[in-house]
């Protein structure tokens, strides 16, 4: 999985009134990017820079093209899903990489609870019999996709059926979608719902199928959302081809992510564990995928009303919601049973080894997996090995470096979600950052997510490294990739993010589907997931093999040298800083945008009260980030005593704690974060101040007022922690300044 699959479509998001001046402010930070002052390095003293300059500059000269193609060679040597042999075997080889790296490399093993097909089973009963669920097809000249060992297509967490009832059409089978089923009058119950990929994460469509009393779920990728309508398929181009699917679980990750019977804790084999019956994030209703060409089958036969406007998709008929006569047989056996799962753990031990910089990425596949995560894995392996040999020759980090590789981040975070539940308390005391990537590198344009806090710290490392295409670096390509979004923000599949508040380049906002979500959203350890996207269609398919990334991802792995390049800079920037870099204002400026986007969604006098509170708390919080930016600025100047630059960084590192909500948001404890959380009718996409946003969604007024009162609360926290770094860096500057000045 990766944020970058909400690309795919996706409703707009408000535009907010501050859109304009963003625009323009946006506009002026361009012209005015070349004026940038290129050899001061936020967070260091003075003395330290040149040298932080030399070491970044030496790490960037050892990641090249011919380890990393080697790197992703090797990991898509066999289908490697979670819960299996092949699994361990890539859990093993990365363990032993970073062994001979100098790392210090352990494997974590836990045990969830995770199926895999026995039965797959679908066909047309009605009006004639028709074979459907046909596999991908093999490719001439693509070995891989002839092998015998590729996992039939299924979606992970289905709960096992067997049934047959007429289908109704869905489109995205998103919440608006089932409002105009009932305008059209047309009811699910009882029937099999087709919907389309695209536009949420597919765990969603299936839930509001439940909720709306469907059968069953036949999800299929339509030609117009990632196929032939868009460009080229493979082995042409880079799109999907008529037989290729997209398999994926359906967990309710939004409810929580992770085992679904050990919520809150390490999955160790004496953890006590709930029933299935008992475990919230599993759904309770059979789900397939299937591909367009059994899609086209189905959908053919459909009768009764002409599809809505924008319901129409890319095969050459008209499209009908159904139900008719035609009926639908689908069988699914599916096996549950504890399995383990295989987290790699690697560690360069730092002077201090009391603060953590953490990097993952997951290494499961649905099936090779060389895109979705083998570039992400392949390039992360690079860094680990730069790093190594700047190990090798007498550096040692200032703090600790911790490589993490994940397993079961396809089945709904499992490995990365075991391992933060059950080191919380450490993370707590010792975590400064985690940076993620998954999807490394699909194509040439960057994209990155992080909290408010950390994304000037993206992009002034993406200054610093070179864009494979030549003559800019990473960040002008980037600013210029931005603007034609902008310009065009309906270009194939892609949507342009909303102008940043500051005006530089926007990332986006760190929602769920991939590994930073228990590192966020439960430990608020502050995050940034970064990789290089493009023309992508084979996405959890067979076809997302070695083959395709040498067509068509990155031929020259010229990007994944980059992507290397870009996680080490951010590694030895955040290890070496004497104050690691936080721009506490900004993201302070963010939440009073968002606080505002929800009060004026308000109407009723008394809500609006409740809500000021949460304005006021977030004017307050603004106030005491550029207090704390203030005296911070002075503490840089010059050089700074060790055990005080710790403390300070420990306590800038923990402003996310604060801004943790004890209880978790109402309805779904798990999630802590009262600022980040996966839209809870969305999936992948971040929805910003959650628990009010939730509310007002839902028109729950009650649940809008507590979730108010405990975002306030939240803001004074974190706000009263930037008032105690505001201190400890006035103290700072003032036992340091010679006597009689
Ligand atoms: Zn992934």
């Amino acid at each position: 999985m990766s944020y970058r699959t909400q690309k795919w479509g996706g409703s707009p998001r408000c535009v907010n009134y501050w859109f304009v001046a963003a625009a323009l402010t946006f506009l002026f930070a361009v012209l005015a990017g070349h004026a940038q002052d290129s050899e001061a390095i936020t967070g260091f003293v003075p003395a330290r820079m040149a040298e932080e300059r030399q070491l970044e500059t030496n790490l960037r000269k050892i990641p090249d093209a011919a380890h990393a193609e080697n790197n992703l060679r090797r990991l898509t040597s066999e289908p490697h899903m979670a819960g299996t042999e092949a699994s361990r075997h890539v859990a093993e080889w990365l363990r032993d990489q970073y062994r001979s790296f100098g790392f210090d490399a352990q494997i974590v093993t836990y045990t969830a609870w995770m199926p895999q097909p026995r039965e797959v089973r679908l066909e047309l009963t009605k009006p004639e019999i028709k074979i459907l669920a046909s596999p991908e097809q093999p490719i001439a000249g693509d070995k891989a996709t002839q092998d015998k060992r590729v996992v039939v297509a299924f979606n992970s967490y289905s709960p096992s059926g067997d049934l047959t009832a007429p289908v109704v059409y869905v489109n995205y089978g998103t919440r608006n979608d089932y409002e105009e089923l009932a305008r059209l009058g047309v009811s699910v119950e009882g029937k099999i719902v087709l919907a389309r990929y695209g536009r949420g994460y597919r765990g969603i469509k299936v839930k509001l199928a439940e909720e709306h009393k469907a059968a069953a779920v036949i999800l299929y990728s339509d030609p117009q959302d990632d196929g032939a309508a868009v460009g080229p398929t493979y082995p042409t181009g880079p799109w999907r081809p008529m037989s290729g699917i997209q398999r994926g679980s359906i967990i309710y990750t939004e409810i929580y992510p992770g085992d679904p019977l050990t919520p809150g804790m390490a999955a160790t084999p004496s953890a006590a564990r709930l029933l299935p019956a008992d475990a919230a994030n599993l759904p309770h209703i059979p789900a397939m995928p299937i591909n367009a060409q059994d899609a086209a089958v189905i959908l053919a036969h459909l009768t009764g009303r002409q599809v809505p406007a924008g319901w129409q998709g890319g095969l050459p008929f008209s499209y009908r919601v159904g139900p008719g006569e035609s009926e639908v047989h689908m069988k699914l056996v599916m096996d549950y049973k504890e399995r383990p799962l295989y987290d790699v753990i690697a560690k360069l031990r730092g002077a201090d080894d009391g603060q953590w910089i953490i990097l993952g990425n997951h290494h499961d596949a649905w099936v090779y997996g060389a895109a979705d995560p083998g570039s992400g894995t392949a390039s992360l392996l690079e860094a680990g090995r730069a790093l190594g040999v700047l190990g090798k020759s007498g550096w040692q980090p200032r703090r600790t470096i911790v490589i993490c590789h994940w397993d079961g981040e396809e089945e709904g975070l499992l490995g990365s979600t075991k391992w933060v539940e059950g080191n919380v308390s450490e993370l707590h005391q010792k975590a400064i950052v985690y940076i993620n990537t998954d999807i490394g590198v699909d194509g040439p344009n960057f994209e990155a997510a992080a909290v408010p806090s950390l994304k000037d710290l993206v992009r002034d490392v993406t200054r610093d490294v070179e864009d494979p295409k030549g003559g800019e670096s990473v960040h002008e390509a980037w600013v210029d990739q931005a603007t034609r979004e902008r310009k065009n923000p309906s270009g194939p599949g892609r949507q342009a993010l909303p102008p940043d508040p500051s005006g530089k380049v926007p990332l986006g906002a760190l929602g769920s589907g991939s590994d930073y979500s228990a590192f966020l959203d439960y430990a608020g350890i502050p995050s940034i997931d970064v990789g290089f996207s493009g023309p992508y269609g084979v996405y959890h398919s067979l076809y997302d093999d070695f083959n395709w990334m040498k067509d068509f991802g990155d031929p020259t792995f010229s990007y994944h040298v980059a992507l290397a390049q870009i996680l080490g800079t951010l590694a030895l920037r955040l290890d070496q800083a004497d104050i690691v870099p936080f721009n506490y204002p900004a993201y302070a400026l963010e939440i009073e945008h968002a606080a505002t986007d929800v009060y004026v969604k308000i109407t009723n006098e008394d809500d609006q009260d409740a809500l000021e509170a949460t304005l006021d708390a977030a004017a307050h919080l603004s106030a005491s980030a550029h207090r704390a930016s203030e005296a911070l600025r002075s503490v840089t100047d010059s050089p700074l005593d060790v055990a005080k630059a710790s403390e300070l960084n420990h306590a800038l590192a923990s402003v996310d704690q604060e801004l943790l909500a004890p209880d978790g948001l109402v309805g779904r404890p798990w999630f802590k974060h009262t600022i980040f959380a996966p839209g809870s009718y969305d999936g992948y996409t971040a929805m910003l101040i959650p628990g009010e946003n939730d509310a007002v969604l839902r028109d729950d007024r009650a649940t809008l007022r507590r979730e108010a009162q405990s975002l306030a609360a939240a803001l004074l926290r974190a706000a009263g922690r930037l008032d105690q770094i505001a201190q400890m860096a006035r103290e700072v500057a003032e036992t340091r300044a010679p006597a009689g000045h």
